[in-house]
């Protein structure tokens, strides 16, 4: 047998190829095959959450699996797994992923949970979710110009799902209402990151991010009702009280986003990132402002790693 033979190709594919935990099973991704009855894929009806890891260990990962679990009770999906078990089977699709991403890069870790392709209304139908677990690399480099200039914002026109409608505290398969508006802003400034309002025109979120403002010294936020309540929201939230920032949740609509000194989002992959312009808009004098900068370094010493430099240090 040569080395061209298309045995060895496939096996030199799969050393190249990571894997993730599908049914019980950590497998090659392009064994990961979703039926189309699945109700996750045909409504939706799924939930999922997402850690990042730093310098290659995972990062609150019982937090973000803590949230997944209410989630799915939110859905009503029986959990497959414990929060043990989905912490351990995370860690061992990690393990197996590693050497795959650079010393200096970091992967998402996605826990994904439908109930599978049984009909809820036939009792006889087997109970049998899909669970999948799997890492993606963090987009370094894509985003590394934003760390460097800040964040521009853009308010789309598409509102935030109100909680009477479905609660946004739950992060669900359906992002079809972020996507939508995700989509409008894009169409407008393609490096734009949306914060959509919600139905009383306040400031609630966007496709991935929490949004804070700064005004006077203190720390703003939406109400969480209106929003995922983010791992790194509430970081930034416990960050600010060691700091001695007062810090509060409130409603905040375009006149304080327009005036605020400063304006940051947080999320599990950007942890802190400063925003320089909403609508157009100059936030404060230049980025990141004090405030951000505090909390900047005061999350990279609970991380103990500079997430910044990890950003810049893949400018082109
Ligand atoms: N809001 C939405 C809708 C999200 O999808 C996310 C990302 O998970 C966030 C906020 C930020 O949450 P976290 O800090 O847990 O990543």
């Amino acid at each position: 047998m040569t080395c061209e033979s298309p045995t060895h190709a496939s096996i030199a594919q799969r050393a190249n190829e990571r894997v993730a935990y599908f049914n019980g099973n950590i497998v090659p991704e392009s064994e990961v095959a979703v039926s189309f009855r699945d109700r996750g894929f045909k409504y939706g009806e799924a939930v999922f959450d997402t850690a990042r890891t730093v310098r290659h260990k995972p990062f609150k990962l019982r937090e973000h699996v803590v949230r997944l679990m209410r989630s799915l009770r939110y859905l009503g999906i029986q959990p497959p797994l414990s929060v043990d078990e989905f912490m351990q089977q995370s860690e061992a699709v990690l393990a197996r992923n590693l050497h795959l991403i650079g010393e200096d890069e970091d992967y998402w870790i996605f826990q994904r949970v439908s109930p599978g392709t049984a009909d809820p209304c036939d009792s006889s139908s087997a109970r049998k979710p899909t669970v999948i677990i799997e890492c993606t690399p963090l987009p370094l480099a894509a985003r590394a110009p934003q760390f460097r200039d800040g964040a521009r914002v853009l308010i789309p026109a598409t509102r935030r799902t109100p909680p009477d409608a479905l609660s946004p505290r739950a992060k669900t398969h359906n992002y079809l209402n972020l996507l939508v508006a995700d989509r409008e802003v894009r169409l407008q400034d393609p490096g734009a990151w949306a914060i959509l309002l919600d139905h009383n025109g306040n400031l609630a979120e966007g496709l991935g991010s929490n949004i804070f403002l700064v005004r006077d010294g203190e720390l703003l936020t939406p109400e969480q009702r209106y929003v995922l309540p983010g791992i790194s929201r509430d970081t930034v939230m416990e960050l600010a009280q060691q700091e001695s920032i007062p810090a509060r949740e409130t409603s905040l609509d375009l006149f304080d986003a327009f005036t605020a000194d400063e304006c940051f989002l947080t999320s599990t992959s950007l942890c802190l990132l400063p925003v320089s312009s909403v609508n157009g808009r100059a936030i404060g004098q230049g980025v990141p402002g004090p405030v951000s900068q505090r909390l900047i370094d005061a999350y990279s010493r609970l991380l103990d790693f500079d997430f910044v430099a990890q950003y810049l240090n893949k400018l082109a």
